[in-house]
This record gives C-alpha cells, sequence and structure tokens, in this order.
C-alpha cells in the first residue's frame, strides 16, 4: 500500500513493515511476519521493482513479529540486515525477557494471533547473520537512514529517521494500535521490556523533523514525531 511517494507500508493495522523506493534502490525498515514475504513481491511487482533491487533491511528492534521475512531475504539476495548491537543477539536468537502482558480483549488479542498463524509466525526463522548499528549510524542504504537509539521496548530498539520520505519509523517505541486491546491511538506498546525507559526514548523522537511517524503496529500516524510523542505521554 503506498503511503506517500516512494514510502509504501507491507501488512496492515495488526503488524506492518515498510518499503522505500528510490531510484538508487529499495530499503525495507522490519520485515513483519514470514508470509508478508509475498508482501512484499507483490509491492515490488506493483512498483515495477525487481526483488535485486532491495539493498537492505533495518530492523527496528529484534522481536519475532518484525524479523519474519528477514533471513529469507539475506539468503535469497545477499542484503544486509542492519540492527541495533543490544539487539543482535534476540534477532538472531529469539531469546528475550518475559514481560507481563498487560490488559487485553479478547477479539483483538485472538486476532493478532490469528493473522499470526496466517502469516506463519510460528515459522518466523531467527536471522544468520547481522550487521550491527548503533545511535547515530546513517546507514550506507537508499534514504541515508538515521538510527535514533529509542531503548525500552528492548534495549536496542531504534527509530529510523529517513528524510528523503519525510518520515520517522519507530517499530515499537509506539504504538497506534494495541495489538492486544485493539484500541487505536497513540499509546505505549505492550510487551516493552523498560515501560519507565521507553516513555523517556519519546525525547528522542520529538526531536526529529518528519511529517510521518510509522510503526510496526497500527495506522501511519501522519503529523510531527514531538505531536506524537505527546500523544503516548498522555494516553
Ligand atoms: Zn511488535
Amino acid at each position: 500500500m503506498k503511503i506517500a511517494p516512494h514510502l509504501h507500508r507491507l501488512g496492515n493495522d495488526v503488524v506492518a513493515s515498510y518499503l522505500i523506493d528510490l531510484p538508487e534502490g529499495i530499503t525495507l525498515v522490519d520485515a513483519g511476519l514470514p508470509g508478508h514475504w509475498h508482501d512484499l513481491l507483490r509491492e515490488l511487482e506493483a512498483i515495477g521493482r525487481p526483488l535485486g533491487d532491495v539493498r537492505g533491511l533495518v530492523l527496528t528492534h529484534g522481536d519475532s513479529d518484525h524479523i519474519g521475512f528477514a533471513e529469507r531475504l539475506r539468503a535469497e539476495t545477499g542484503a544486509p540486515v542492519f540492527v541495533h548491537a543490544a539487539d543482535a543477539h534476540r534477532a538472531r536468537t529469539g531469546e528475550k525477557p518475559k514481560t507481563p502482558m498487560g490488559p487485553f480483549r479478547l477479539g483483538p488479542m485472538l486476532g493478532f494471533l490469528a493473522y499470526g498463524l496466517r502469516k506463519n509466525a510460528v515459522r518466523t526463522q531467527h536471522v544468520r547473520e547481522v550487521v550491527e548499528v548503533a545511535d547515530g549510524d546513517v546507514l550506507d542504504l537508499p534514504g541515508r537512514p538515521v538510527v535514533v537509539g529509542m531503548p525500552g521496548h528492548s534495549p536496542g530498539s531504534i527509530a529510523v529517521h529517513v528524510p528523503a520520505v519525510d518520515a520517522v519509523f519507530v517499530g515499537d517505541a509506539l504504538t497506534t494500535r494495541h495489538v492486544l486491546t485493539g484500541r487505536t491511538g497513540a499509546q505505549p506498546a505492550p510487551f516493552t521490556d523498560e515501560p519507565e525507559q521507553a516513555l523517556a526514548s519519546l525525547d528522542r523522537l520529538a526531536g526529529l523533523p518528519a511529517s510521518w511517524v510509522l510503526p510496526g503496529h497500527g495506522a501511519p500516524w501522519q503529523g510531527a514525531p514531538a505531536s506524537a510523542a505527546a500523544a503516548v505521554r498522555t494516553a
């Protein structure tokens, strides 16, 4: 689905990842669930670009619902997979600390599980090779993505700021649709390791100039990152 010029979303409000198509090549942000591989191929076909145009994939963090087709992409195309050093182990092994689930409603929670089954979440492959990045890195990929450290949801959670498409990709640093309650609007994401730290990290987001804030779960947020951060704090 096209969001804006050169900016596409794969998946839906339940689980989303993003594609940036520029003349020099394609950058992906997050890899959703394994079944989103077919969504990727469909989107590429729709814009008339071959898989070989994908120059790299940047993971906002290492959780399983964000690395879905990463290993397949890496193995089939050789495209590098970037992840913050503090989440590299999580992306490679799937190991993560247990967090209390928090509030949920049965319908949305079952919807999340059912969507995961449909998109092959149980078959998620860990990423065998990653390129570790750090806060402040500017990646040599189409759009020159900037890594912004947002620890809290996980130690290596990042926002990915891409001025070329006027967007910041936030993974689960915030959500605009709570996968367990179905509640919409900017708010803290569930399954967060360190909720206090995640809120503090919103300061990093608030300083970024962009017109789009794009989460891993929920509708695209059109507006300044500062307003999204403020909305999360008052949710
Ligand atoms: Zn997630």
